[in-house]
């Protein structure tokens, strides 16, 4: 069996090393959203980026020559708004990150409310939870603000656990990384919302209304896309146009995760 022989309703994307590396797009990446789209399939936009809000991320695929609408993207930004109960509705959610987990925050109707406010000290004691993803900007002081009220809660939500970001250079240092400080420092361990947490995946399904067995996940990372399929039940596809060195492994069956399909690129699938 391949991707080819189901009629699936959905398919889970991965972005970046999937869609596009950096700024440039893969080859074949808009034909093949516009292929989805003509077999009914709905494209879902499915990353751990907790940066960008939905509005940027299409903007992004737009520049790559991708079609995308913001209801189709679905980031660990707003799984972790998705997490956070009622309970902290009177309250405020504190954060360190980027607009795109402050426009989620909001989303869900929680209030949220930045280590960098000039008003958070005032405004901590009203804090009901607290949510960490990347910024490029944090410093010192406000690490030390969200450890202490990490401690003080006894958790903490992380958007996503990525270690390394692929860079010009080399990498840049994850929110994994930055989660591993905050871990160490509050003794909190942190709920993570991305992949490869298969909650994540039912969170994108459960908002377009598509049960496991009509979808399908797509991605370049064996250890957060396809575990993240795999853990949920997704048909799981791996592309061998990011994560070079893991996709070989995991093509090689030394991976724990191993996809139902590897394809060169997503150029390759319908
Ligand atoms: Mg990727």
């Amino acid at each position: 069996m391949t991707h080819k022989d189901v009629d699936w309703k959905l398919g889970l994307i991965d972005l970046d090393g999937t869609l596009y590396r950096g700024g440039r797009p893969i080859p074949g990446s808009a034909e093949f959203v516009v292929r989805l789209r003509e077999r009914g399939i709905q494209p879902v936009f499915f990353t751990n980026n907790a940066t960008r809000t939905p509005i940027a991320v299409v903007q992004h695929l737009e520049r790559m020559g991708v079609e995308a609408f913001p209801h189709e993207v679905v980031t660990s930004a707003q799984a972790s708004a998705s997490r956070i109960g009622p309970s902290a509705a009177d309250g405020y959610v504190l954060y360190i990150g980027e607009a795109g987990i402050h426009e989620a925050l909001r989303e869900e109707g929680h209030q949220p409310l930045s280590v960098r406010h000039p008003k958070v000290r005032e405004r901590l004691n009203r804090v009901k939870a607290a949510v960490l993803g990347l910024d490029s900007q944090v410093n010192y002081a406000e690490l030390a603000l969200f450890c202490q009220k990490t401690a003080e809660l006894g958790a903490f939500i992380l958007t996503n656990a990525d270690v390394q970001l692929p860079a010009e250079e080399g990498f840049l240092p994850g929110n994994g990384a930055i989660g591993a400080f905050v871990e160490t420092a509050s003794r909190v361990r942190p709920y993570v919302a991305g992949k490869p947490n298969p909650d994540f995946a039912g969170y994108a399904l459960s908002r377009f209304g598509i049960c496991r067995e009509d979808a399908f996940v797509v991605g370049d990372n064996p250890e957060t896309d396809i575990r993240c399929g795999r853990l949920f039940g997704l048909y799981s596809i791996l592309v061998e146009t990011g994560v070079a060195e893991a996709a070989r492994r995991a093509a090689n069956g030394e991976l724990d995760d191993e996809p139902d399909e590897v394809v060169g690129s997503v150029g390759d699938l319908f």
